[in-house]
């Protein structure tokens, strides 16, 4: 599978918890001890990957379903090593993706407190670190979760640690997780503002789900450079604009919306894209999740083709914008 004359890719939006090849999910559970409710390989890469078959209700659903278990089987340092250096350099050799930036929420992945979360993200940095040095072409950076299951006061240990480790290559935060009526986003801008000021890129999972009061308090009181999905937009002429003067740079997965029932189908993803463009605003295409949707940047782009929602030049343009709203910036050839 040559690659090597595909333009060279950034993919900015994409989950750890989505991102990695079941195979070695299935050795990494094993070898851990962790007993999986299934004992047949087919039973488990069905289990944590949707194919076009599958649909789920929600992004909730999606949490429960998926992201619960990859979550536990990523829970130690070995397997964050691990994963993380899979998806950085399966990203290259599939979709010639020159730039990464790979997000996941630390807190999610200690095993509620017993294991140690500055282990866990040193072991993520390392096997990035490993990556970039197989793959030097490769420019990668990790993105690092707060959860909107988590209170204030435990996220704020989490933006802690992201500045911490700020020069070794975390280069962003962002708040992931299905909206909860528990999670208050202005008790989460201090913890932003405090991110930012350290040096930190801002991107935030608002807009994915209709909740377009979060998405307007997002863009005009957190102001972040980018924002994850944000469809909620289309509805409010006004808040594109906005969007558009502050140069925020929204973060579209189409293959996961759709499967997800964030967007009911492709005739309504059309829609949704065709007023973005018309209205300016800029955005970059991603997976969210190549492994768990079975899908890549190329895919998604030769989706976005065949279904006539984007032109060449328009994906084209995508890309650019990706590789400027990049948190990390790409390297010369060949340099390490
Ligand atoms: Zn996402």
């Amino acid at each position: 599978m040559a690659q090597r004359t595909t333009t060279p890719r950034a993919e900015l939006h994409t989950h750890l918890g989505a991102a990695v090849d079941p195979v070695i999910m299935w050795t990494i559970a094993h070898r851990q001890g962790i007993r999986l409710p299934v004992k047949d390989y087919w039973d488990f890469e069905d289990m944590i990957t949707m194919g076009p078959d599958k649909k789920n209700r929600g992004i909730d659903d999606m949490d429960k379903n998926y992201y619960h278990l990859t979550e536990l089987i990523q829970s130690s340092p070995e397997a964050m090593e691990e994963t993380v250096h899979s998806v950085i350099g399966g990203g290259y050799r599939k979709c010639n993706l020159v730039l990464q930036e790979l997000r996941f929420a630390p807190m999610k992945r200690n095993r509620t407190g017993e294991r140690d979360l500055d282990f866990i993200i040193l072991a993520a940095l390392w096997g990035m670190r490993r990556a970039m040095i197989e793959y030097s072409q490769v420019t990668a950076g990790l993105i690092i979760g707060l959860d909107r299951t988590f209170t204030p006061a435990q996220n704020a240990i989490t933006v802690e640690k992201a500045i911490r480790y700020k020069t070794d290559g975390i280069v962003g935060v962002d708040i992931l997780g299905p909206d909860r009526d528990t999670f208050s986003m202005e008790a989460h801008a201090p913890l932003l503002k405090h991110a930012r000021k350290a040096g930190l890129g801002l991107t935030v999972h608002a807009g994915e789900t209709g909740n377009l009061e979060e998405l307007r308090y997002v863009v005009r009181t957190i102001r972040p450079e980018r924002i994850g999905h944000g469809l909620a937009a289309v509805k409010d002429q006004k808040l594109m604009k906005d969007i558009v003067k502050q140069g925020i740079v929204l973060e579209l997965c189409p293959t996961s919306n759709l499967r997800n029932s964030v967007v009911k189908d492709i005739a309504e993803l059309r829609t949704i894209i065709r007023t973005f463009i018309d209205n300016g605003v800029r955005f970059t295409i991603n997976t969210d999740g190549p492994e768990m949707y079975r899908t890549s940047v190329i895919k998604e782009e030769k989706f976005l083709l065949a279904q006539n929602i984007m032109n060449e030049k328009e994906i084209a343009q995508c890309m650019e914008w990706a590789f400027k709203a990049a948190f990390v910036k790409p390297k010369e050839n060949g340099k390490k």
